[in-house]
């Protein structure tokens, strides 16, 4: 969770680095002029997690597509990479859209150029069609 102070031009935001499990509290400073001051990382990962995430915050979307004629009724899918944040809400409408049919192997494209950013949807598992399950 980031927690945001603006005043004026410039910006105060408190985060909590994702990228592994120390988790250190960051804060990021960004004066008037856009520069960013950063500290209370202990790595240069969390430095780059805390610009991007005021620069151009991104995520690896993770959720599910329906699927006919397989043992279960929904497909876990995900992004290939991290897509903006902005386009996550567009993203899962899209995906709500979506039915695939069975089989489906790990890592089968179900969306290409996912709202032009470039980035796939693939499937997250195996899923067999239902005749085939034993
Ligand atoms: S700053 Fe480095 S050590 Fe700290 S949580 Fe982020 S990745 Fe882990």
């Amino acid at each position: 969770m980031a927690i945001d102070t603006q005043i004026g031009q410039e910006l105060k935001r408190k985060m909590t680095c994702i990228v592994c499990p120390t988790g250190c509290q960051l804060e990021v400073e960004k004066n008037a002029d856009g520069k960013l001051s950063i500290i209370g990382f202990q790595c240069r990962r969390g430095e780059v997690y805390a610009e991007n995430e005021i620069t151009d915050p991104r995520r690896v979307l993770t959720t599910t597509v329906k699927i006919r004629n397989a043992s279960l009724p929904l497909l876990p899918v995900r992004t290939t990479e991290a897509i903006p944040k902005e386009l996550l809400a567009k993203a899962m409408e899209i995906l709500a859209q979506v039915e695939v049919t069975a089989p489906v192997r790990t890592g089968d494209v179900i969306v290409t150029n996912l709202l032009d950013t470039g980035i796939d949807v693939i499937a997250s598992r195996d899923m067999k069609r239902t005749e085939d399950v034993a």
